[in-house]
């Protein structure tokens, strides 16, 4: 059996149901039903606009945006999801030195809410370099839902791997 890399650390009957979900084909229906909208944030320019505009209604204060880029090396997501994996530098790509963020390409075509998620993840990393509470706080302040949409964060990517799609 596949190790579902995206759930390492939590507890067995919950992997065993996404593997259910993934056996019986669902999980990418599911998915596709409640987060059916996609965003047009094609570009890197488009990108920081983004990522700049949430920046100004939420942490103002803190220290101007360096460059914002989509990483299509970046192996994001088990460094970015930050919960059950040790810290790590260079995790989501965030240069702290030059106030960089990049976000892995996956997410170029990952429903809205995805994306919305893993910038608010690296906003947070501008005040905060590690995933504890204060981070976390952050990342709820600015997306209420931010918990939830981790969690599901996983199930797309473990999705997208199970068809085939590495996420990258
Ligand atoms: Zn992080």
């Amino acid at each position: 059996m596949q190790p579902l890399v995206y759930f390492t650390g939590y507890p067995q009957d919950l992997q065993a149901r996404v593997r259910a979900l993934i056996e019986q084909g669902r999980l990418g229906t599911m998915l596709a039903d409640k987060y059916p909208q996609a965003h047009a944030v094609r570009n890197d320019g488009q990108l920081y606009d983004y990522v700049q505009a949430l920046k100004e209604r939420h942490l103002r204060r803190s220290l101007p945006l360096g460059k914002v880029a989509y990483d299509s090396t970046l192996q994001v997501m088990k460094h970015a999801l930050g919960t059950h994996t040790a810290i790590s530098r260079v995790h989501g790509g965030r240069l702290k030195a030059s106030r960089e963020i990049r976000i892995a390409t996956v997410f170029r075509d990952a429903p809205a809410e995805f994306l919305k998620m893993i910038v608010v993840h690296e906003l947070a990393h501008l005040k905060e370099a590690e995933h504890n509470k204060a981070f976390y706080a952050l990342c709820t302040h600015m997306e209420p839902d931010y918990h939830q949409l981790e969690f599901d964060l996983r199930l797309y990517l473990t999705h997208q791997e199970s068809v085939g799609t590495p996420a990258r």
